[in-house]
């Protein structure tokens, strides 16, 4: 198939709708995939997808066959990178400039976060959930994603300022509670702020050096309770950084909607969380990137094999998770330290599926399991009638490896194609 026929045609949907007929279609949702699927879509929606052709009055007038028909090709939602700072570029390996970028200003920032977050269309990411900073950043792009004028980028959304107490980890991205009255008062704030969505910083983060998640939770279960009670008066939802054992039991108590990173989980916690329909982003690549670039960062054996021993012990949870049913959703954690936007998801889901999961489960982690957890404020990730037509098209199936996602592909978003190479940066782009 010539690539600029497929370009051309799936371009052309202002004002006429494209029907598809591919071999191989990933629905976001469903334990199988779909072979010889039709497809109808528009520029903002899918309309049809079926085994049998559409209704004629789905169609253009008087159109009989498929505009294109693609064999070898496989269909899938466009990726949902479910936990990303935009404000830090991840695949910075200097630490010198790591601490300088901190000390930008907010507006510089901003702007640079701009660059990076457009970028990601092209790669197939197509909605980020922003997991916090202290500048405003993650909010600036979300409004500035609803705006009318902009140009095509990725669904944006944010919690804004994290939440955590004072003097403990995460003031990097977070505000305390301790400025505020009330816990409630801390929750209305952020949501006046335009918080999409509430971040707590339940616990603090591994310490390496020991191998475990050494002081004491930041946040009880009966604070956590009151901080999610606050967000769902506002109609929001709250997630959880939370590592270490005693402080994922806060998290799960006090009923967060999702167990962010979870390093050192317990099964009977995973059972718990399956059964309170709690979603779990379990976030490999920060660790393993610590192991990838331990000399750099100076890590001595000791160190080394503790990451290991996380590492292990996160695979057989994760293997756990998929096996008992919790909602496995995908996010990097790009912006720590050698994460790159972008490139670092596709890091995230190479390590799920090397952990044990199948390439299915992995892209239902990034697609729909996503959206159907998360509360987005658009329906994406899912390849279903009234669910917006932003996905992919590859010849390279991510069915025999996750890592045909970095191989070249089409990925069409509101009516635009972007043709997509393979040559990936390291710092994502
Ligand atoms: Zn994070």
């Amino acid at each position: 198939m010539d690539n600029r026929r497929i370009n051309t045609t799936l371009r052309a949907t202002d004002n006429r709708r494209a029907w598809l007929r591919v071999g191989t279609l990933i629905d976001g949702t469903s334990s199988k995939p779909f072979r010889n699927a039709h497809v109808v879509f528009d520029k903002n929606e899918f309309l049809f997808i079926g085994e049998n052709s559409p209704p004629a009055n789905l169609l253009n007038p008087n159109q009989r066959e498929p505009d294109l028909d693609l064999p070898d090709f496989t269909l899938l939602p466009g990726l949902i990178e479910a936990h990303a700072h935009l404000f830090l570029e991840g695949g910075e390996l200097n630490l010198e400039k790591r601490a300088a970028h901190l000390k930008k200003s907010p507006e510089e920032l901003l702007k640079l976060s701009k660059v990076r977050l457009e970028k990601l269309v092209r790669l197939g990411i197509i909605a980020v959930r922003d997991a916090g900073d202290k500048d405003g950043v993650g909010l600036a792009l979300s409004k500035l994603y609803s705006s009318a004028n902009r140009s095509p980028m990725p669904y944006v959304d944010s919690p804004g300022v994290a939440i955590n107490h004072q003097g403990r980890y995460g003031s990097f991205i977070s505000g305390p509670i301790e400025n505020f009255a009330s816990l409630k008062d801390c929750v209305e704030a952020r949501v006046k702020a335009g918080a999409d969505r509430i971040k707590l910083i339940a616990t603090s983060s591994i310490n390496f050096e020991k191998g475990a998640v050494t002081s004491k939770p930041q946040m009880t279960a009966e604070e956590i309770h009151e901080l999610v009670s606050a967000a769902k008066l506002f109609g929001k939802q709250t997630f959880a950084h939370a590592s270490g054992d005693a402080g994922i039991e806060n998290a799960i108590e006090g009923g967060v909607d999702s167990v962010e990173h979870g390093f050192f989980i317990r099964d009977d916690q995973l059972a718990k969380m399956r059964d309170r329909q709690i979603g779990w982003v379990p976030t490999f690549v920060p660790v393993q990137k610590q192991l990838e670039h331990a000399k750099l960062l100076g890590w001595n054996s000791q160190v080394i094999s503790n990451l290991k021993k996380i590492l292990a012990q996160h695979i057989a949870s994760l293997v756990k998770a998929q096996k008992i049913g919790v909602q496995i959703i995908a996010g990097s954690d790009a912006g720590a330290f050698g994460v790159a936007h972008g490139i670092g998801l596709i890091d995230e889901l190479e390590l799920m599926e090397r952990a044990g999961l199948s390439p299915l489960a992995v892209i239902n982690s990034v697609t729909g399991t996503s959206s159907n957890r998360l509360a987005f404020k658009e329906k994406f990730g899912q390849i279903k009638s009234g669910f917006q037509s932003r996905f992919i098209l590859t010849s390279h199936s991510p069915l025999e490896k996750i890592s045909n996602l970095r191989m070249e592909k089409f990925v069409i978003f509101d009516g635009e194609v972007f043709e997509s190479d393979e040559h990936f940066g390291s710092t994502g782009l």
